[in-house]
């Protein structure tokens, strides 16, 4: 029997996880990557509720917990650096965090040997009949798929092409966000810090014994920006941090410095469908809410959905993507809602919401643990 053929477009969470089940399941699988190789940027990342049976049945989750970071708490700072509150960062029901370019090379590497990889690529256009979709790259000879699947993320090619211009779907929430290694050993190996003044955070996330910084702040959308002007990227943040007390001026110069600067809009990506013809999207691509809400949780327990879906043999297409939007939806739909009271709390606005936010911490610690903050 000729085996079914899939394109993926995307080697990040949730291509490396829907290529590995759909792979198990018989078919022959793709993946065409824009990036050169698969180190990717470094931020933390949960593996958590209905990932977590994914990540286990692929055999991955001894290996996440060994790479797991070392936070174990959050530490909220005013804006001289001093301690406001220490909140504990218990591990609930065995989820684990770990960094994001981790977790996607453990993902990859129960994959690679069922799947062929081309790098350095991406798909240029799709034209679909009832059989099939022909695929053209930038490099790649044209080939046809049974199936085509857009896991390429927040600024997916695939949604471009077979659903629209990215602007219909995806929306500013009205915050940047940049992140940087910093090179050394955390100050706290065990903690988060936060550094909040209005409208802007600094958190300093001790990783795996190398510090990251992430610059999550409040500004009007930039129209043109080009998403490869690191320069430019790094001029807004700096402006938008300069005056800043505590360790800030010291990290915007290891910013200015950094060659592997990571810098995006926050933004939500809304859809009414993921599926068009034999073209469907997953993770970022179809559902992002970028930070603020297990966004590689959902990328790999939709990818399982997907799989599962398509691979449940006498549906058809439509029957299977079907199946795997009405069963996804009911995870990502809720995130959705709370992605704006998640980003009031994380970067209050206002003077008034920050210190509300700060008592209601110090409040909710109090009655937890009697006892002043360590
Ligand atoms: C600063 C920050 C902090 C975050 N914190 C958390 C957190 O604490 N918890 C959490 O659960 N989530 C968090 N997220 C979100 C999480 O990283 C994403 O939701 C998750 O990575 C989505 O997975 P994905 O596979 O859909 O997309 P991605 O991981 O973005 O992977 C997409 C892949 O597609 C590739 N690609 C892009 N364009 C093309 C193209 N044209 N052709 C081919 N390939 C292409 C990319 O190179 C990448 O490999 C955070 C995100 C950021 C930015």
């Amino acid at each position: 029997m000729t085996k079914r053929t899939a394109l993926v477009s995307g080697a990040g969470i949730a291509g490396a996880t829907v290529a590995y089940w759909l792979a198990r399941d018989g078919w022959a699988i793709t993946l065409v990557e824009r990036a050169g190789d698969l180190v990717s940027s470094g931020n933390p990342v949960d593996v958590r509720g209905p990932a977590l049976p994914v990540a286990e049945r692929m055999g991955i989750l001894p290996e996440l917990r060994a790479m797991a970071t070392h936070a174990k708490a959050m530490r909220v700072l005013d804006p001289e650096g001093r301690s406001l509150a220490r909140i504990p960062m218990p591990s609930r029901d065995g989820e684990v965090e770990v960094l994001r370019g981790d977790l996607a090379g453990a993902l990859w590497s129960a994959t690679e040997d069922d799947a062929e990889l081309l790098l350095d690529d991406t798909i240029t256009t799709l034209r679909q009949d009832p059989d099939g979709v022909d695929v053209t790259f930038e490099h790649a000879a044209p080939r046809r798929f049974d199936v085509v699947i857009g896991a390429d993320g927040l600024h997916s090619a695939v949604r471009r092409i077979a659903f629209g211009r990215e602007q219909e779907f995806s929306r500013h929430l009205g915050l940047y966000v940049a992140t940087v290694q910093l090179g050394g050993p955390p100050a706290e190996p065990e903690e988060v810090m936060l550094l909040n003044v209005p409208g802007r955070l600094l958190a300093l996330h001790p990783a795996r014994g190398v510090a990251g910084a992430a610059f999550i702040f409040r500004h009007p959308e930039i129209t043109g920006l080009d998403r490869r002007d690191t320069a430019r990227q790094k001029q807004v943040v700096a402006e938008a941090y300069r005056g800043m007390a505590w360790r800030v001026p010291e990290i915007l110069a290891r910013l200015e410095e950094s060659d592997d600067l990571y810098f995006d809009a926050v933004s939500q990506v809304s859809m009414d469908t993921w599926t068009r013809g034999r073209v469907v999207l997953v993770g970022d691509a179809a559902s992002c809410v970028s930070l603020f809400g297990d966004g590689s949780t959902l990328a790999m327990a939709g990818a399982h959905n997907l799989a599962t879906a398509l691979s449940e043999g006498s549906a058809d297409l439509a029957t299977a993507f079907r199946r795997y939007e009405s069963s996804h939806r009911k995870l990502t739909t809720p995130k959705h809602r709370h992605v704006h009271r998640t980003a009031a709390l994380l970067v209050p606005a206002s003077r008034l919401a920050l210190a509300t936010r700060n008592r209601v911490a110090r409040h909710l610690l109090s009655r937890a643990r009697p006892g002043p903050h360590r």
